[in-house]
């Protein structure tokens, strides 16, 4: 190439590295004042409600019902006059009960993961599917990736939005995507080698399986490998897990939040603090509820997050009770973003086991579990019986096998320090490394057979 070509090349390609990487860390939106923040949100609010009152009658009967109108709301405080939506509500009102545009004007349809029985519709327009890439480029951008980073997807294709959202989302920084999907650890392997991959995308169970299988084949993924970030999200983990994942990947962990109700990922991600997830306020308005009585909790405590969508033209939700438990630092992040950040989610409402009349919840017996040594990557909790907890886990690579008295010792250990986290003391059952199942989408943590 000739010489003043190769500078011009170089010039364009510097100005579009700066470009790609500056787009999407929109530094006006994200480091925004809280009062310039909470005028769009009202005004947002405000659009999201008229229009729900025009075009679906769902909302416009609930509407009715609460004796709320569109202009009744002028404040952001009197978002508590509205309406909740429920997963009930919605699969109510499959498949199409709460399109705000004409059938014509979706472009993409997902549904949510879970339960028997009918799944949860989800639509996006155009401009839906847009912003919900957007979120995830700036959610990735925010923690230093550019596009000069080569990204592995092992969340699951089809119709569930982990894979596709932060696919766009990668596309949309520029990096390249590999959309290999999860499982196949061996071809995962191949890939993160042949093609450099840089960051990657998983489930924890997923991640914690995969860890183990590079240890098996003794790849050091620090030497070996040139991942730098992994986006783990989908189901709740717990500290312990995430420093177990970073030790065996050899990389840093950034939790990510989303659900399928608010787009999939990109909702809430943590930033280069590693200490919660900021929640993009542009596009969702947050409330912490008490899952009981839904009043609001006292700031910075603990409930159901409520969630109301602020851009979603397809398909806008009000108040919708997300299930999931977290609480809101109340503090400001020093990394100068104005976007609230959430607590870890510690398990969603409905998760919760009660056995022998006490709340549990399967988080704190994992927090127990990945923080002893010589415990390995999965467990399993089963109730049987009448009320009786067993709680089945695998031993670490170099386990205590033929030691008797050492493993008798470390289940009884095990045991108590379990007695202490959720008041009861289960059956700690040891299992050989890799013999409980590995699931690649979501885990199953409990089995409940319980004759009651
Ligand atoms: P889906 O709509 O199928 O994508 O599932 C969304 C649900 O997955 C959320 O409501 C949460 O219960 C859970 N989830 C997603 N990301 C996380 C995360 N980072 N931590 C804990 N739970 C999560
Ligand atoms: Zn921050």
């Amino acid at each position: 190439m000739p010489r003043a070509f190769a500078g011009a090349a170089r010039f364009l390609r510097s100005v579009h590295d700066d470009r790609q990487t500056t787009m999407f860390r929109d530094q006006a939106i994200e480091t925004i004042r809280r009062s310039e923040l909470e005028r769009l949100q009202l005004k947002r609010l405000q659009d999201t409600v008229r229009c729900v009152a025009e075009r679906v009658p769902f909302y416009q009967q609930k509407f009715a019902e609460l004796g709320v109108k569109p202009e009744d709301i002028r404040s952001l405080a009197d978002l508590r006059r509205l309406p909740f939506t429920s997963s009930a509500d919605l699969r109510a009102n499959y498949p199409t009960g709460l399109l705000a545009v004409p059938y014509d004007d979706t472009l993409r349809l997902h549904t949510s993961s879970g339960t028997t029985g009918k799944p949860k519709a989800l639509f996006f327009s155009r401009q839906d599917v847009d912003n919900a890439a957007e979120l995830c480029a700036r959610s990735f951008v925010m923690t230093g990736v550019t596009k000069k980073d080569v990204f592995q997807n092992m969340m699951t294709y089809g119709m569930f939005t982990g894979a596709l959202v932060t696919h766009y989302g990668a596309e949309k920084v520029g990096c390249l995507v590999i959309p290999a999907g999860p499982g196949n650890s061996e071809r995962q392997l191949m890939l993160m080698q042949d093609f450099r991959t840089t960051f990657i995308h998983l489930t924890p169970s997923y991640a914690l399986y995969l860890a183990t299988f590079l240890e098996k084949h003794g790849v050091d993924p620090r030497r070996d490998l040139a991942l730098r970030k992994a986006f783990v999200g989908a189901e709740p983990y717990t500290e312990e897990t995430r420093r177990k994942i970073e030790q065996g990947l050899g990389l840093d962990v950034y939790n990510s939040y989303g659900l399928s109700e608010m787009n999939g990922p990109g909702v809430a991600f943590e930033c280069g603090q590693k200490h919660g997830l900021h929640l993009w306020e542009d596009h969702f308005l947050i409330e912490i509820i008490d899952p009981q009585t839904c009043e609001p909790v006292r700031d910075g405590e603990a409930g159901e997050l409520v969630m109301t969508t602020l851009c979603r033209e397809a398909m806008p939700l009000l108040r919708y009770r997300t299930r999931d438990i977290t609480s809101i630092i109340t503090t400001p992040c020093p990394c100068g973003r104005t976007h609230r950040r959430l607590n870890r989610i510690t398990g969603r409402s409905d998760d919760m086991l009660i056995v022998r009349g006490v709340n549990i919840y399967p988080q704190q017996i994992e927090r127990v579990l990945m923080a002893q040594s010589g415990v390995g990557r999965n467990y399993l909790i089963a109730l049987e019986g009448l009320d009786e907890m067993t709680v089945k886990v695998e031993l670490a690579e170099a386990g205590f096998e033929g030691q008797v008295e050492q493993l008798m010792k470390l289940q009884n250990h095990l045991a108590e320090k379990l007695r202490a986290e959720i008041l009861v003391k289960p059956q700690v059952q040891f299992l050989p490394p890799g013999s409980l199942p590995v699931s690649e989408g979501k885990a199953k943590r409990v089995i409940d057979n319980r004759k009651l």
